[in-house]
């Protein structure tokens, strides 16, 4: 049985609640870390943001997301450039030591042009992650995804990108969503070693309802986390949060307060 205290649970979750909301209850139930999701950050200022966060004595261990690099226009670019630069400043501001990229993909483009669009894009920003001090952590999707969420599908692709731009502020975030599947998963998680940087926990449900809202809790479907999360800890040494990031219609639409005790038993035993 895990204890609390490398939980974090992504806003996005709990989607019916605001952030006052969700640093109360997670607060209330001995949760340390939130996984920042940047609609939660609307309507109010950077610092009062971080402030709730600290006086529930939270931690945003992540801002999720910005990416999306491919363009198919010089407005594009600049666009995803600026956002991303701007997701790096909110990071800096809330205190999340990284920022999730979802590289995107536009399916105009071939996948070698899409890729070369990301590594390039991402590239691009090292220069400021380091001047703010917040690592860019690079999510690779599942490959249903790769039309128009991301051309980034594996833990090697992400290793071969960080090969090339390196990784002294550019991580890898490994969702066990997108990569419980790939048959080289031992081998690149040992390549990957200290490049992971993030580690996510959910569930894949036989049938999937829907390809982006019908998550499972850790131990509703058939990804083996335990597994998953025993090798990245041996294989790659990784220490530190571990995300709870379920989408999932079904979850949002039942009691929130019965949903979070769910969760955190969940993690406990399955992860
Ligand atoms: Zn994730």
């Amino acid at each position: 049985m895990n204890d609390l205290s490398r939980l974090a649970i992504h806003t996005m979750t709990t989607k019916p609640w605001d952030l006052p909301t969700a640093c109360a209850k997670y607060a209330a139930a001995g949760v340390p870390g939130v996984g920042l999701w940047r609609q939660w950050l609307d309507g109010r200022p950077l610092a009062e943001s971080k402030k709730m966060l600290d006086d529930h004595g939270l931690k945003a261990v992540s801002l999720v997301r910005s990416g999306f690099y491919p363009y198919l226009n010089a407005a594009e670019k600049q666009a995803a450039f600026d956002d991303n630069i701007k997701a790096l400043d909110e990071a800096a501001a809330v205190g999340a030591p990284q920022v999730v990229l979802v590289c995107g993909a536009k399916p105009e483009l071939s996948l070698p042009e899409n890729r070369r669009h990301i590594t390039e894009g991402i590239a691009s920003l090292v220069d400021h992650a380091s001047k703010v001090g917040v690592k860019l952590s690079i999510e690779p999707l599942h490959p249903m995804y790769a039309d128009c969420r991301s051309a980034v599908n594996t833990i090697g692709q992400c290793n071969d990108m960080l090969d090339q731009i390196g990784d002294e502020w550019v991580g890898i975030a490994a969702d066990v969503y997108h990569i419980w599947w790939d048959p080289c998963l031992e081998q690149e998680v040992k390549r990957a070693g200290k490049r992971i940087i993030g580690f996510h926990v959910c569930d894949w449900m036989t049938p999937t309802a829907d390809m982006l809202n019908d998550r499972g809790l850790m131990g509703e479907g058939c990804i083996d986390n335990r597994g998953i999360r025993q090798l990245v800890e041996t294989a790659a040494g990784f220490a530190d949060w571990i995300e709870v990031e379920v989408f999932s219609a079904r979850h949002w639409a039942r009691d929130q307060d019965t949903y979070l005790a769910d969760i955190i038993e969940a993690y406990k035993k399955h992860v």
